[in-house]
């Protein structure tokens, strides 16, 4: 019986593990196979404490061994179901079994792609899900930004501040996005143009770079190729909480949570992205993995003082 079991390999996750095991609650890191946001991302200029900038990939690495030194222990798999049985949760990897008196759920969202040509070729090399990220890589350069959402207005305003043009490619004639993104940056026109009812078709690269976008208009059919240097996917995010049977998620299936992390179920957690459709950067991840650790520590010593520790 662990008292902890952390399910998830983001910074979320390492700072819920740093945090548990610190507190002597030896959590056991349950990892699945894909990679978290910021180990998919290049220089990190807004994590503070860094003010030359860290890779994401290190910042995670560094969360990690940083758990790691205090006791936390890590193991791959891709949690199945987490169930309720008496006072705790049995999770379920293939054919293992693991039970734990707190379970912290730190799996992320996952940015929807278009899976379209040169797309996975050029991620991290031109293509990106987080223009806050990479915005200030686009000194004086050409962005396109897909998608009509309060993202890709978001999106398109970050560039804005760096890039030489940003061109905004949606596939309807009407923006989603709330009225008052969508004013701003229609009055940008000095930078961003809009083309509309038009979806990207293929990303083109010098085997290095992005160097273009190509399209196709949805009423004409005409196709037609964009020089850029990057493309910005807003198309919206997937929480992955597929897996959860009883635990409240919103209607985007974002897991809800209040002020301390708590989700519906006494003694679950969840930190992150996943539980986050607003912020989704990786302070605020930190800080819910910190937030929801304290409260399972909190939890389990009420077990203890309540005599309900077995
Ligand atoms: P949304 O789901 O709101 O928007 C996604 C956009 O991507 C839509 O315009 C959609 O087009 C388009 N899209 C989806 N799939 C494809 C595809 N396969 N090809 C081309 N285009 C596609 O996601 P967001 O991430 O923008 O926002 C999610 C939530 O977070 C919203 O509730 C939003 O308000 C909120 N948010 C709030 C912010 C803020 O308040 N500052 C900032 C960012 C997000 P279509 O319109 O045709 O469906």
């Amino acid at each position: 019986m662990h008292d902890v079991v952390i399910i998830g390999g983001g910074i979320s996750a390492h700072t819920a593990a740093l945090y548990t095991a610190r507190a002597n609650l030896k959590p056991l890191v349950l990892t699945g196979p894909d990679l978290d946001q910021l180990s998919l991302t290049t220089t990190v200029e807004n994590y503070p404490g860094f003010p030359d900038g860290v890779q994401g990939p290190d910042l995670v690495d560094n969360a990690k061994k940083q758990a790691q030194k205090f006791g936390a222990e890590y193991k791959t798999g891709l949690v199945e179901s987490v169930t309720k049985k008496d006072n705790h949760y049995v999770l379920t990897v293939k054919d293992t079994t693991y039970e734990a008196r707190t379970v912290i759920i730190c799996t992320g969202a996952s940015a929807r792609l278009l899976k379209i040509p040169g797309e996975q070729e050029y991620f991290g090399k031109g293509v990106s899900t987080c223009a806050v990220c990479d915005a200030a890589l686009y000194h004086d350069k050409i962005a396109v930004v897909v998608g009509g959402g309060d993202s890709a207005m978001e999106e398109s305003l970050a560039l804005y501040k760096f890039a030489k043009k940003v061109i905004i490619i949606h596939r309807k004639d009407t923006f989603r996005a709330s009225k008052i993104m969508q004013e701003r940056i229609k009055k940008l026109t000095d930078k961003i143009e809009i083309i509309w009812d038009t979806t990207v078709t293929e990303v083109t690269g010098d085997g290095k770079f992005v160097t273009g976008v190509k399209t196709k208009n949805l009423k004409t059919n005409k196709e037609e190729t964009i020089a850029c240097d990057g493309m910005f996917l807003a198309i919206g995010h997937i929480p992955n909480t597929g897996f959860l049977n009883n635990i409240t998620l919103d209607e985007h299936k974002y897991i809800i949570t209040d002020k301390k992390s708590h989700t519906n179920l006494e003694g679950v957690y969840a930190a992150g992205d996943c539980q986050d459709s607003v912020f989704k950067q990786a302070v605020t991840s930190a800080g819910t993995g910190c937030q929801a650790a304290i409260e399972a520590e909190r939890y389990i010593e009420h077990l203890q003082a309540s005599g309900e520790y077995k």
